[in-house]
């Protein structure tokens, strides 16, 4: 019980990730963040910064500019990319997909299954997720469902082949953003993609304005340690 609570304490901190190659800069900082209630991840290079932002999406990253191999301003650059989902269970349109979407400042998660592809999402920040209709295991209306259900603000464009347009209009009625035909062109897809891009970047300005005014709410009543945990609920939500 005792250890819940801890865990539940940890949970609800407020994440900060620093990176900084001058050891005794970041040390003294991170102490004192994490001092003051914050959860404090610390890397010294541009490349384990993006693992681990990847993997603990933290709140807020403090970036050194001057940094040996990846720089401060690559490293921003490459944590902007676009977190995308790809999900289809044909190996060679995943493949080359992912390689031509990779290299237009898309973050790409490959997978070939329904199940993967959930999976994935729990543990990666995603945008958008591209989902292929027919798959073995749980299709894409199944997965769709699934990955609303659970991250309210992710952007699902369905792709189906020729003979399934009507699944697909149906997909739409679950919450995804439109479907795609394949096979289709990497310039309307990414046309496509920018929409939903943007779309989300416009849900997200929607929340933080919700947020501000919630804010607003908490700041004139609570303690410090109440306000941290409720701005994490905000945030998530
Ligand atoms: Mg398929």
């Amino acid at each position: 019980m005792e250890k819940n609570t801890a865990a539940n304490e940890e949970n609800s901190k407020l994440k900060i990730l620093l990176v900084d190659d001058e050891d005794r800069f970041r040390e003294s900082l991170g102490q004192q963040l994490s001092n003051r209630g914050f959860k404090v991840y610390q890397k010294s290079n541009g490349e384990d910064a993006i693992k681990i932002v990847r993997h603990k999406n933290p709140q807020v990253v403090i970036l050194d500019q001057k940094m040996p191999g990846m720089d401060g301003i690559e490293t921003l650059k490459e944590l902007k990319k676009i977190n995308l989902l790809l999900v289809d269970d044909e190996e060679q349109f995943l493949q080359s997909m992912s390689t031509r979407l990779g290299v237009r400042d898309f973050n790409v998660i490959a997978v070939n299954r329904g199940e993967k592809a959930i999976d994935a999402a729990r543990n990666n920040p995603v945008d958008i997720a591209l989902v292929d209709l027919k798959m073995p295991g749980i299709d894409g209306d199944e997965t769709l469902k699934a990955l609303k259900n659970e991250h309210k603000w992710m952007e699902v464009v369905i792709l189906t082949g020729h003979g399934s347009v009507d699944s697909a209009v149906e997909c739409t009625k679950s919450g995804a953003y439109l479907y795609l035909q394949k096979p289709c062109e990497l310039d309307q897809l990414l046309d496509v993609l920018k929409d939903v891009y943007k779309k989300r970047v416009m849900n997200r300005k929607d929340i933080e304005e919700k947020k501000l005014n919630e804010l607003m709410k908490i700041s004139q009543s609570s303690s410090p340690r109440d306000m941290l945990r409720k701005l994490q609920e905000i945030d998530e939500g």
